[in-house]
């Protein structure tokens, strides 16, 4: 049990708004690389909503809204909001989209994506990250979120096609099955790279003949993607 004090709504709040204000300035000073001055209205009213304390450990609900990344336990971290913003906006989601995400961790990117989108579809490696998720998403009323333990490189073949794919951990290259599940008309983001060098943010485009582009972004650190055993 934790012994730290019940979080004050009014502060977490306060905090809330000022990260917003963060994102934005940083979304300004990162357009060159991203292409984007702004993040959409939807986007910012949805990193507005999503309650990032309940998703940290509650000794560490003071600094959820600090514009860095915090550990979740098991070697693995919740992204920097930031980036967790920047990644929701580069998939440009309309409501009615289906999403894939590999990298369930807290749960806290796919509530993001939960509020943009019609139903996200996540995959989480640890199976003691995926079940306390599940449950977490469940108890905030994320009913459009099936999250499930299993290996992200395979994807999710019984629901593809996906309008959008996010990954928030690092492969060296694109998985093929990933590119394969994504519906023409598609967007893909991913952080590509190796483990101890500068990954590099990447969107891929499938168009509506199912010819795909690549964008690189900017540069990032993810922790790796790694096969479900490693
Ligand atoms: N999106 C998460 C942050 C994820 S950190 C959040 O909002 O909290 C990256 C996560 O990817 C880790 O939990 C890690 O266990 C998971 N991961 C690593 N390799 C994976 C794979 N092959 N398939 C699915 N998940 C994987």
């Amino acid at each position: 049990m934790s012994n730290a004090p019940p979080p004050d709504p009014e502060k977490l709040n306060a905090a809330r708004q000022r990260l917003l204000v963060e994102i934005a300035a940083t979304a300004a000073e990162t357009a060159n690389w991203t292409g984007r001055q702004a993040f959409s209205d939807a986007v910012m009213a949805a990193m507005a909503r999503v309650p990032r304390h309940e998703f940290v450990d509650p000794d560490s609900r003071a600094a959820a809204y600090a514009n860095r990344p915090q550990p979740i336990g098991h070697g693995q971290t919740i992204s920097q909001p930031y980036i967790v913003a920047l990644m929701s906006d580069l998939l440009d989601l309309v409501p009615t989209d289906r999403v894939l995400e590999i990298g369930t961790g807290c749960g806290y990117q796919a509530a993001v994506l939960a509020e943009l989108a019609g139903h996200v579809y996540s995959i989480e490696t640890l199976e003691k990250l995926a079940t306390p998720a599940r449950a977490r998403l469940k108890r905030l009323g994320y009913d459009n979120v099936t999250v499930q333990a299993g290996d992200g490189f395979l994807g999710w073949p019984e629901e593809a096609p996906f309008d959008a794919i996010i990954v928030t951990a690092a492969p060296e290259r694109i998985p093929d099955a990933l590119v394969d599940q994504l519906a023409n008309g598609g967007r893909l983001v991913i952080p590509i790279g190796p483990q101890h060098e500068t990954q590099f943010l990447v969107r891929l485009i499938k168009d509506q003949d199912g010819a795909v582009t690549r964008q690189d972004m900017l540069p990032v650190a993810f922790v790796p993607m790694v096969r479900k055993g490693a």
